[in-house]
């Protein structure tokens, strides 16, 4: 797997709690929480693939040839694990490529007084590897072992 961060989503109200995760990965991702039509129009119009627990939803767009990933369960390591074995994409926080998971914007690095600190230039937010960063790393390295140990 290498560093490409080409996919796109758009996440449904029922995975809200996956958005920021994948934004922190580096992937652009919107979430909607509005009818089944506009996430699949917007999934046709910015090339998006679709994350969903609604059944029906995915068969819509399957059948009008769009991209989609269908979840029996939110649990956000083994989404994480099923997106990285089926779109072969990296689990790997990246400080170049990540993106703000508050409102999806690339972050720009910075070095200040010898740490990495991201600022957004969008919503002004700053981020930095803080005492919740040991549980995010911990998450998705629980991830990235899931993804290695069930592919074929
Ligand atoms: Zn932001």
């Amino acid at each position: 797997m290498e560093g490409s961060r080409s996919c796109r989503f758009v996440v449904d109200a029922m995975l809200k709690n996956i958005v920021s995760w994948l934004r922190i990965l580096g992937y652009d991702t919107i979430y909607w929480g509005g009818g089944d039509k506009e996430v699949l129009s917007i999934a046709e119009a910015e090339g998006r693939i679709i994350l969903t627990m609604d059944r029906s939803l995915a068969a819509i767009a399957t059948r009008r040839g769009l991209r989609v990933l269908l979840f029996q369960e939110n649990d956000i390591p083994e989404i994480l694990a099923r997106i990285a074995r089926e779109l072969d994409l990296s689990l790997s926080f990246d400080p170049i490529y990540t993106r703000c998971p508050v409102c999806n914007h690339p972050l720009k690095l910075e070095h200040k007084s010898g740490r990495e600190e991201w600022m957004c230039p969008r919503c002004s937010k700053k981020y930095w590897r803080g005492s919740h960063w040991r549980n995010i790393s911990r998450t998705l390295e629980e991830a990235r072992k899931k993804a290695s140990s069930s592919s074929t």
